[in-house]
């Protein structure tokens, strides 16, 4: 959030907000997305044989283009020949190596191509799960796949387009110094109402659940830990959404763990339908009516490397390939998640991969001293491209330590521009603490934590 927005009056960030939806809406809702979503719902369903059939001719069209236009890869083997779709699809990975994000991160303007036009490539960054700062490039088109893909889940909801929705996010669209409601804005365009999740003290929460009970809204969006807060604040007030007042609710962005499905469902008497992407374009997995994540076979494929199996499922960091980003190919990429893939079919009955869980994904909150829970602060790090990877430790409710480690581009510039975004997010009550450092050592299952709190952890 800029000075500009912090600084108007209330309608008008209503109509920031508002103008932002327009500009999101025109790039996700083109011509080539209404094409995709029609296509691919006919595909869903269709037999096995014939989405693997399609994921191969996307894989080899993708390698194709890798080899022609992305500097990195103008040496990979050319797509196997091999009459099984399904044989092809598994030489073809296994000519190409494993893509870890370092290599990314230090190389990644060979992972461009050089083939898209200026005018067609957006560029963004990604924080991912460990805190480091990745350059990103991607089409239109592959924006437009992947919400063909988010819209295909909801479009199973009975979910439309222009339906009124509330979101949960990590966008920063209160200023964090406003003490009194609203603490929501209006994307008038989008019939979308967004609430701040950086207000949730135990009296605000009060307001956001009359707010929630005024609106009239199809769906919500959040994410999981965001609106487990809101749910708990509901359920002690012993106030629940009458049932049919909801047709869905989506999360996404954080493993959608058990309590808090459960609370959320109780609250909201409707079903969660989760969603399993990243700012790569490179995968995404969406659930179906059992609970489970499909792989969306026709924007990527996902591999496990096997660290744990037995006769149902398979388990181990996720690699994943994107068929729908032109400007960037993300080919086999260590994403840094872990996932368990089940062996056997859905019982939905939609055919293709499907996984019981992804973790990696959910981390600890951040308390401030009056007793917010502030999640999701790896957002800190998007903008922070001098810091290769970050955690933040919180021992009290006072203070907190992040702990980096530093780019050679590190300069007294980007600590004053990272103590700046933590202020916006954890106010000015909060003493703060940098420590640089060479590494950040992992948990013993291996995995990274973001954020460790001692006094932000929820376990109920
Ligand atoms: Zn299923």
């Amino acid at each position: 959030m800029n000075h500009v927005y912090e600084s108007l009056p209330i309608f008008a960030q209503n109509l920031a907000c508002t103008w932002a939806g327009y500009v999101r809406a025109r790039d996700r809702f083109s011509r080539h997305f209404y094409r995709t979503l029609r296509e691919w719902q006919a595909s869903e369903m269709s037999p096995l044989e014939n989405l693997l059939t399609y994921q191969r001719r996307r894989l080899d069209a993708m390698v194709a283009h890798a080899r022609e236009t992305v500097p990195r890869y103008r040496d990979l083997r050319p797509p196997s020949q091999n009459q099984d779709a399904r044989r092809a699809i598994q030489e073809t990975l296994a000519s190409i190596p494993v893509l870890d994000k370092a290599t990314y991160r230090d190389h990644f303007e060979e992972f461009l191509s050089t083939k898209i036009p200026v005018g067609q490539i957006r560029q963004s960054q990604t924080s991912g799960t460990t805190g480091t700062a990745l350059p990103l490039a991607y089409t239109p088109a592959a924006i437009a796949e992947e919400y063909a893909t988010v819209w295909r889940m909801r479009a199973r909801c009975g979910i439309g387009l222009r339906d009124r929705h509330l979101t949960f996010g990590g966008q920063m669209i209160v200023p964090f110094s406003q003490s009194e409601p609203p603490f929501w804005r209006q994307n008038v365009y989008g019939s979308q109402t967004l609430f701040s999740v950086h207000h949730m003290t135990p009296r605000n929460l009060q307001l956001y659940v009359d707010e929630i009970f005024k609106q009239k809204a199809t769906y919500i969006m959040s994410y999981p830990s965001s609106l487990h807060l809101v749910a708990r604040a509901m359920l002690e007030e012993g106030r629940v959404l009458p049932e049919g007042r909801l047709k869905a609710i989506f999360t996404s962005s954080e493993s959608l763990l058990a309590f808090q499905r459960e609370s959320i469902e109780e609250a909201f008497s409707t079903r969660i339908w989760d969603r399993y992407g990243t700012s790569e374009f490179a995968v995404s997995m969406t659930a179906c009516a059992e609970g489970l994540l499909h792989v969306d076979m026709e924007y990527c494929v996902v591999e496990v490397e096997v660290e744990e199996e037995t006769n149902e499922y398979e388990r181990g960091p996720l690699l994943v390939t994107g068929l729908s980003n032109d400007a960037t190919p993300f080919l086999r990429y260590r994403i840094g998640d872990i996932g368990t893939r089940l062996k056997g079919a859905c019982r939905c009955g939609r055919p293709g991969d499907v996984y019981l869980d992804v973790d990696g994904r959910n981390e600890d909150y951040v308390v401030t001293p009056d007793g917010r829970l502030i999640g999701r602060l790896d957002h800190i790090f998007k903008e922070q491209v001098e810091i290769l990877e970050a955690q933040i430790l919180q021992d009290s409710p006072e203070s907190i330590e992040i702990v980096f480690v530093a780019s050679d581009a590190f300069s007294q510039d980007s600590e004053k521009s990272l103590l700046r975004e933590v202020r916006k997010r954890v106010g000015d009550q909060m003493h703060i603490d940098l420590k640089p450092v060479r590494s950040i050592p992992r948990e013993r299952n291996g995995k990274f934590r973001a954020v460790k709190s001692r006094v932000g952890r929820l376990t109920t």
